[in-house]
């Protein structure tokens, strides 16, 4: 590892109005930034610790639950607002890795968690456009299994691997950032990035920006919400496919749904086109299968990874049909 500054910040203020420096990170719970700088895919500079930051988690005046960036992932899959308004977000955050890792890994981090593909961890052997630009992709010939099949693009592959974000994309989460030049809200659906021509551009925040907190506005049917998991062993594993959705319903007709998906896509997948097949129609086997296959019509597998195609279909109507309960 080589050598870098650290710097621990006391409040959100110091950090963002600490003297900018190429190539300093933020570091918050360290369990995917100090793993990648051990195997030397990271270089950082400096390290500003922001572990100690607010991690509180509150309700607003207008019902919003807001949680701050610092919020280990444990405490907020625990927490009595969480898992009573928003249970698919409670139950994303249990999916992801170990206790251990859990205890240790802030909100903030998740969102910026980078992918787990291989070729792109192997800086000793690996060609990679994530990590070096231009230098090639290896995954497209290798092993692909756990990559993406929506919005790739031909320099890049690798899924996304966050559960927490799958379940904040259906639940219309916002991020809310900072820096010295003032604060600013993203929507979490337009927070990463899509890989195009330059994979190694993961989110819209600059260098310079400090996640502060993400809020969870008020829904009425993240009440009625799951999230369900697809992974090659029981736990400590990435997700194959996952689900996260949400359901109202009147009587046996849908009238709203949040849908996204995860461990198929290169950033967390809001499915638009399942919820328009599905809002407004009668639940039903059919109707799930046919917003299913609307959402995955435009997909790319490769041949290691094309099953991927029938599992997200079979997983997303599975959800769906429990969600519904009687009225499928
Ligand atoms: Fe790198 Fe993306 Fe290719 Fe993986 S899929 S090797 S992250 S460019």
């Amino acid at each position: 590892m080589r050598p870098f500054d650290y710097h621990r910040a006391a409040t959100a203020a110091e950090a963002i109005h600490l003297p900018p420096l190429k190539g300093r990170r933020w570091l918050g719970g360290g369990t995917n930034l100090i793993d990648l700088m051990r195997k030397g895919v990271e270089h950082p500079a400096a390290l500003v610790d922001i572990s100690d930051l607010p991690g509180a988690i509150e309700e607003a005046a207008d019902g919003s639950v807001v949680i701050g960036a610092a919020a280990r992932n444990s405490a907020v899959a625990a927490h009595p607002l969480v898992r009573t308004r928003y249970p698919m977000l409670a139950r994303a955050l249990l999916a992801g890795a170990s206790a251990q890792v859990r205890n240790m890994a802030t909100v903030g981090g998740n969102l910026m968690q980078r992918t787990r593909c291989l070729y792109f961890a192997d800086a000793a052997g690996s060609r990679c456009n994530k990590r070096i630009p231009g230098s090639g992709c290896d995954a497209r010939d290798g092993f692909t299994r756990y990559h993406a099949i929506l919005g790739i693009s031909p320099e890049c592959i690798a899924a996304h691997p966050s559960d927490m974000a799958v379940a904040l994309a259906a639940l219309d989460a916002r991020v809310h950032v900072g820096s010295a030049a003032g604060t600013r809200t993203i929507a979490l659906t337009d927070f990463h990035c899509l890989p195009g021509d330059h994979p190694d551009i993961e989110t819209v925040l600059s260098p310079t920006e400090l996640i502060l907190a993400v809020e969870l506005p008020p829904s009425q049917l993240a009440a009625r919400s799951d999230y369900r998991k697809v992974r090659d062993r029981a736990s400590y594993a990435f997700a194959l496919v996952s689900v996260a959705a949400g359901m109202l319903l009147d009587g046996d007709r849908i009238t709203d749904i949040r849908i996204a998906l995860g461990g198929v896509a290169t950033k967390p997948w809001r499915a638009l086109r399942a919820e328009a097949v599905l809002r407004g129609e009668r639940a039903s086997p059919e109707a799930f299968l046919r917003a299913a296959e609307a959402e995955l019509a435009d997909a790319l597998p490769l041949p290691g990874n094309a099953f991927k195609v029938e599992l997200t279909k079979r997983t997303l109507a599975a959800v769906l049909t429990r969600l519904s309960g009687d009225a499928a």
